[in-house]
């Protein structure tokens, strides 16, 4: 997959990278999915429904991390789609939070003070059930070289903007030209001091961490942050460890967040083990969120109270550096919102 944005970028002759064409051969049915894990029957018609609200993306990299017929496997809950989708719940609305009306340019949305999300890929490597971003409208709102130039200039007139933040979908989703191109023109802005990277892949598939980004990434003169999104110990395995060690070595500073969903990761024993496995990659916690109200999500929910026990719980189990903040966005708030 070689996205075209704009004419330079037909030029790309080169054959795509590895990563790419693992994305390109990711699971996108349904009934593929349930056969390759071993899943009955049964599973099929819930599967189906979802995956018509929202489809099904699962790269076999990530697959291979499942295990075999085993339903309520926590990596499998986070992408098998299920007819709960289709129930709606009080609350839970299609743009939960409200970013359409923070956006003074097309690609950018600024709702806090010295940051601001830049949407530099629609796509993600990976449907994630819970993802608030389901029903984002992705076309509006993936810039080519020419369209960025409104975002960039808004930048440029904005001091007081010292971070930029790639997001998506998932940035890493973006081919490198594009990435180093954008990232190219950032630096470019003197007041500019950070860029930090908001991304799923290097977990997904982490042969996204190649030579062509670890080439733009290691060489910029902002200073580089990423955050991660895991969910539960699991999804590391050595390959995404190997990813972690590139990218520390390119002087990524590398953190984590991660969504609190009921039947995944809502045991303080799975949430203490988590941070365990994260810092054994060198990667800290950041934020664990409660549940953005997304439609189609609502089966995902664990109450507030029940939130804040965990996390009081968790506290007694963990060094205070491993702890991750419990938050949730609330639109029209200045930051996070602690809970
Ligand atoms: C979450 C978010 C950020 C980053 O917030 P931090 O608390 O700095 O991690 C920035 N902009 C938007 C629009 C966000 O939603
Ligand atoms: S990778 Fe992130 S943005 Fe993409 S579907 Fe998953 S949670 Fe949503």
């Amino acid at each position: 997959m070689i996205v075209a944005s704009d004419k330079h970028e037909r030029f790309n002759e080169a054959p795509s990278p590895t990563w790419q064409r693992q994305l390109s051969s990711a699971i996108r049915d349904p009934h593929e999915l349930c056969q390759r894990l071993g899943l009955s029957e049964a599973w099929l018609p819930g599967a189906r429904k979802g995956h018509q609200l929202f489809e099904v993306c699962v790269p076999d990299a990530y697959l291979s991390r499942i295990a075999h017929a085993t339903p309520d496997d926590p990596l499998l809950r986070q992408v098998l789609p299920l007819g709960d989708e289709a129930v709606s719940a009080i609350g839970y609305v299609t743009d939960p939070l409200e970013e359409a009306e923070h956006r003074p340019a097309r690609g950018l949305i600024h709702k806090y003070a010295g940051r601001v999300l830049l949407i530099a890929s629609p796509n993600c490597a990976i449907n994630c059930r819970y993802c608030f971003r389901r029903h984002f409208p992705y076309s509006d709102n993936s810039p080519s070289r020419a369209e960025w130039q409104d975002a960039l200039q808004y930048l440029r007139d904005a001091p007081s903007i010292h971070e930029a933040i790639l997001s998506g979908g998932d940035p890493l989703a973006a081919n490198d030209r594009q990435l180093a191109w954008l990232v190219g023109e950032l630096e470019k802005i003197p007041h500019l001091k950070r860029l930090r990277i908001h991304t799923r892949l290097p977990v997904v598939i982490p042969d996204r961490v190649d030579s062509a980004l670890l080439d733009w990434l290691g060489t910029t003169r902002l200073q580089k942050v990423m955050v991660l999104h895991i969910n539960h110990a699991n999804e590391i395995d050595q390959a995404v460890i190997d990813a972690c060690t590139r990218l520390k070595a390119a002087g990524v500073t590398l953190l984590n967040q991660s969504v609190l969903l009921r039947g995944i990761n809502d045991e303080v024993e799975t949430l203490a083990t988590l941070s365990e496995r994260l810092f054994e990659a060198g990667v800290l916690p950041y934020y664990l969120h409660v549940l953005d109200p997304v439609q189609g999500a609502a089966h995902f929910d664990v109450p507030d109270d029940e939130a804040r026990t965990i996390v009081t719980q968790l506290r007694e189990h963990l060094p205070g550096f491993l702890m991750p903040r419990l938050v949730r966005e609330v639109p029209g708030e200045a930051s996070k919102t602690p809970l």
